[in-house]
């Protein structure tokens, strides 16, 4: 079994046209466990074998435990539903995974069919870590949507599951005829979590996509949109995780996140939109 560092080298060089420089935009080469560019820009693989493309470091507000918690819930079958359809997208594919934290999905799409050698990335250096203990073969970097340290039409599938888009970059990094699938929430999401947690607001039991909905169509008119719903009956040694796993759970008053650790939820409606656009 290969070391981390090691098996992340031989996809470098096997891959290495995938990446480009995200300061300059030259075409980088591979040296040894390094990927270089003519500016001299140098990205060396860190131990875990994951490339850092930041210049600067951004602290977000997503930690090792988030992570880990929405890891748990996914291996818990909490989106077995949107994984099985999103795996028939997939199949076959050179997968990026825009702002894949821990790597669950993108590990659990490897498990499900045969992906060409795929790519995940996140801001938060802390999902990326975790993300090299996912089992499958994928190669995982810290990278700015911004900045996308990859070449052009470099990858025929764009998954973007809960996380922000920049589609000027999307498109420049897409394969002629690739496509983006992009996941988002729709009103009925999680609605137990936020009733529990907000009982007294109900604003922030609202939530509508209508915008992200909107923008994507400008993007891609001829949009597939499907729909994912269904309720999820979650696992008693889950239970606690739920509670932890998203940003809603910041800001809720701690008796009452207090009292839901001593009576949990039990069930847990999933309600997404699936949006695929094709280049
Ligand atoms: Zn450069």
């Amino acid at each position: 079994m290969l070391k981390k560092i090691d098996r992340s080298a031989l996809f470098l060089k096997e891959n290495t046209a995938l990446f480009q420089c995200p300061l300059c935009h030259e075409t980088v080469t591979n040296k040894e466990k390094a990927l270089i560019c003519p500016n001299k820009h140098r990205f060396d693989l860190s131990k875990k074998g994951t490339l850092y493309f930041l210049d600067r470091q951004i602290k977000t507000e997503y930690d090792n435990q988030m992570f880990a918690h929405r890891g748990a819930m996914i291996k818990s079958g909490m989106y077995q539903p949107l994984i099985e359809q999103l795996a028939i997208f997939c199949d076959n594919e050179q997968v990026l995974d825009v702002g894949c934290g821990e790597g669950s999905f993108l590990n659990a799409l490897a498990e499900k069919t045969s992906l060409q050698p795929s790519v995940g990335f996140d801001i938060s250096k802390e999902g990326v870590y975790l993300a090299t203990n996912q089992p499958q073969p994928l190669f995982w970097c810290v990278a700015d949507l911004t900045k996308l340290p990859f070449a052009d039409q470099s990858f025929s599938t764009i998954l973007n599951i809960f996380s922000p888009s920049n589609y000027q970059e999307f498109d420049r990094i897409l394969k002629p005829g690739g496509k983006v699938i992009k996941v988002v929430p729709r009103s009925h999401y999680l609605k137990e979590l936020r009733a529990a947690f907000y009982p007294d607001e109900p604003e922030k039991q609202q939530y509508s996509n209508v915008q992200v909905v909107e923008k994507f169509k400008q993007m891609y008119p001829k949009v597939e949109r499907s729909q994912v719903t269904y309720v999820f009956d979650v696992p008693k040694a889950q239970r606690l995780s739920l509670l932890e796993m998203s940003p809603l759970e910041w800001g809720v008053d701690p008796e009452r996140k207090a009292a839901l650790q001593k009576a949990p939820i039990e069930q847990i409606t999933i309600d997404l939109d699936v949006l695929i656009g094709k280049k």
